[in-house]
């Protein structure tokens, strides 16, 4: 066993104490970790000490829950806009090299977050425990149609660099799931596809191999159950579905049951904080990770939810001390859940409501992903936030607010990612306004439909 899996084993059996602790212990626990991180954003960063100061905080106190819920939410625009601020002055070397994360989140505009190599070691981990949580068993086969970039053209050009790769029913296939899974399991092989193939090819793809798990988007399963049920297609050899990034309802649960006959584990993760929740294995509940972040609900007020109530969710990820995120608004909506019933005290979201599936409405019925090219937009600078609205069947606005005017060339660029994401069925305008709406949450929603 490598130093690293030695790690990754001791931390999951951790986890596997941690888990049934009250929610009082963990609570408690975690606030000896923030009065750590308190203490270190405290000395290392001037822009924490400031907000700690007022909230009531000195050097060498503990945490409390008064002073805690003082302190202001850290916004997405405040990460943007104090990036360099926000960074460490130093940090423990034990933490490892530092890596950047960057995400462009609901609200478009991508956010850089500094980390270490204990980050990445806490993401390994908690992988590792929703894969137990899922209960797969290691030597079976997964299909990965969740996208990899240009990883899969790199195996395919440079297959000597990927010992025991090979190709087949139209992907690429990897000997083993990687890491971290393969660093502490014996684990079955990873075919991948990419999920911009037809479905026919994606179909195909599950037929030949067979795998017993299959990570995939919402929207993109959706999409491919549809496909089996209006073939007439059967896929029997699925034990689940691992989902992320999109919301996953009870519709979708239900008809993957139907088509493939196994349940949906959905996780819930930003890559500014890592993890956030993972799906509850006795149930559709999320649970907060509590051993690596405190994720909180709060109301509009700033308020912490109670059970059934919706909220803006924040989190505060309690090893990064490379550029410490204290109450960051990761710019979604959870409902608070009761504790749950299977005894974890870890604190529990009955469901993520921020990240609906946005669709635009064709006149002919058709719905289509209102599937705009993020990055591109957001690569222009002076747009702070943007949000598309379908105004009618034939019409869709992008509103911007911008720092300034737009030249010529950021016009040109904003006029390709309009043609090239509605182009042929929806005529747009760009309106520029002062601001934009926000949900009752203080959400920025992506997308909003005016047709009825
Ligand atoms: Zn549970």
């Amino acid at each position: 066993m490598t130093g690293q899996a030695a790690i990754l084993q001791s931390l999951l059996r951790q986890y596997d104490v941690s888990q049934w602790w009250t929610a009082e212990q963990l609570r408690e626990a975690q606030f000896l970790q923030l009065s750590q991180l308190a203490e270190h954003a405290f000395r290392t960063v001037p822009f924490h000490a400031e907000r700690l100061r007022d909230a009531g905080f000195v050097s060498g106190m503990q945490m409390t829950p008064q002073i805690w819920s003082r302190l202001p939410i850290l916004t997405r625009d405040d990460v943007r806009d104090a990036e360099e601020k926000l960074r460490a002055s130093s940090y423990p070397a034990s933490f490892g090299g530092t890596n950047t994360a960057s995400s462009g989140g609901s609200t478009g505009i991508p956010v850089r977050v500094l980390k270490t190599a204990l980050d990445e070691i806490i993401w390994r981990s908690v992988h590792l425990r929703e894969l137990e949580w899922n209960g797969v068993d290691p030597s079976l086969e997964i299909a990965n149609l969740r996208g990899v970039g240009n990883h899969l053209e790199k195996m395919r050009k440079t297959p000597e660099s990927f010992p025991g790769v090979f190709e087949d029913a139209g992907g690429v296939i990897m000997p083993d799931w990687g890491v971290p899974a393969s660093l502490i399991w014996n684990t079955g092989s990873m075919g991948f596809l990419q999920p911009s193939e037809p479905l026919q090819t994606q179909a195909g793809f599950l037929i030949q191999r067979r795998p017993a798990y299959l990570i995939i988007r919402p929207s993109g399963l959706r999409l491919l159950l549809c496909y089996f049920r209006e073939q007439g297609l059967i896929m029997d050899s699925l034990k689940s579905v691992w989902t992320m990034s999109e919301s996953v309802d009870e519709s979708l649960r239900e008809l993957c049951r139907e088509i493939f006959g196994c349940p949906i584990f959905n996780s819930y993760t930003a890559n500014e904080t890592g993890y956030i929740a993972l799906q509850c294995p006795q149930g559709t509940n999320y649970h907060a990770v509590s051993e690596s972040a405190l994720v909180e609900v709060v109301d509009e007020r700033g308020n912490a939810c109670k059970p059934g109530e919706i909220g803006r969710v924040l989190v505060t990820p309690l090893h990064n001390y490379a550029m410490p995120l204290l109450r960051y608004q990761v710019g979604d909506e959870a409902e608070v859940g009761p504790p749950c019933s299977c005894g974890r005290g870890l604190s529990s979201l009955r469901r993520i409501v921020g990240r609906l599936d946005d669709y635009v409405t064709l006149r002919s019925g058709e719905r289509r992903k209102a599937d705009v090219l993020h990055y591109k937009i957001s690569e222009i600078r002076a747009i702070r936030e943007f949000q598309l609205v379908q105004t009618t069947l034939e019409t869709i606005e992008l509103r911007l607010v911008t720092s300034r005017a737009l030249n010529e060339e950021e016009n040109k660029v904003l006029e390709e990612v309009m043609k090239k994401s509605f182009g042929g069925y929806l005529k747009w305008s760009v309106l520029l306004v002062e601001s934009l709406p926000r949900t009752q949450a203080g959400k920025l929603r992506q997308f909003l439909s005016e047709i009825g």
